[in-house]
């Protein structure tokens, strides 16, 4: 079975406050993570700084990301970006992020008519997943988490599920300098690669790239890193910071070299 490439991928929000900084930090991740060649890099600018990243991170092998899709392919909605207008732009879709999920209401069904549009585009979604603190604390993550993993797959044609990446991110642990436990997200981690196999079968199960979110740094990294079965992470703030975002794609491409 082909092993999964680790990948860390760098969530920027609503920053930095221009397109001018916005390309000056693409230009400083590029020079730092020169050396983690294992893994995979891609960084989310918001959407308005996109072309201007792209081009400056060309010559490099750090892939682009958007922060959102629209659900529907084109039409009368007003501010939305459709999955055909990315292509040839951005390589990675980030659907279902916690904060979409609460500011703008997607729901479940919407996060899959999202990420079945990014497919269809031929982009590569990163799913967002993660419990609220009550479900932690009431012992059901793993089937909350199994559950969302199940509407945003639905309908996906087999020959594409493999193209998802899932991103564990427990919504409790998001900003909030709270990172999960290493052990509790490889659980549930492993319990959302296995609904993906109760869904489209094992070689795709072990074919798709999970990554653990949730105030992660450069030194909260490593107990994630290390857990079998996470392949890097999702990171929010500490990507805004060139130097601590190559220390942790560093720490992800160690942890598997040790693998
Ligand atoms: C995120 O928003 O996806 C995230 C993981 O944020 P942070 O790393 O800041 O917790």
């Amino acid at each position: 079975m082909r092993h999964r490439r680790p990948f860390v991928a760098g969530n920027w929000k609503m920053n930095p406050a221009t397109v001018a900084e916005a390309v000056a930090l693409a230009r400083a991740i590029v020079l730092a993570t020169a050396q983690a060649r294992v893994v995979e890099i891609a960084i989310a600018p918001p959407a308005v700084a996109l072309l201007a990243v792209r081009d400056a991170i060309a010559a490099s092998d750090v892939t682009l990301a958007v922060q959102d899709v629209h659900e529907h392919e084109k039409g009368a909605y007003t501010g939305g970006i459709s999955a055909a207008m990315l292509r040839g732009i951005v390589t990675y879709v980030i659907v279902g992020h916690s904060e979409v999920r609460r500011d703008r209401g997607d729901t479940d069904a919407r996060v899959n008519a999202k990420l079945r549009r990014a497919l269809d585009a031929g982009l590569r979604p990163i799913l967002c997943v993660g419990e609220m603190l009550e479900v932690r604390h009431s012992g059901r993550a793993d089937e909350f988490v199994r559950g969302q993993v199940r509407a945003a797959l639905s309908d996906v044609a087999m020959g594409q599920a493999s193209r998802v990446t899932i991103a564990y991110e427990p919504i409790w642990a998001i900003g909030t300098g709270v990172p999960a436990h290493g052990e509790d997200a490889r659980t549930t981690i492993a319990a959302a690669r296995e609904e993906v196999g109760v869904l489209f079968g094992a070689a795709t199960a072990h074919a798709v790239r999970m990554l653990y979110g949730g105030s992660v740094t450069g030194e909260s990294i490593a107990e994630f890193a290390e857990q079998p079965g996470i392949d890097g992470a999702l990171v929010g703030g500490a990507s805004l910071v060139s130097d601590e975002f190559a220390r942790i794609c560093a720490a992800v491409g160690v942890a598997r070299t040790r693998a």
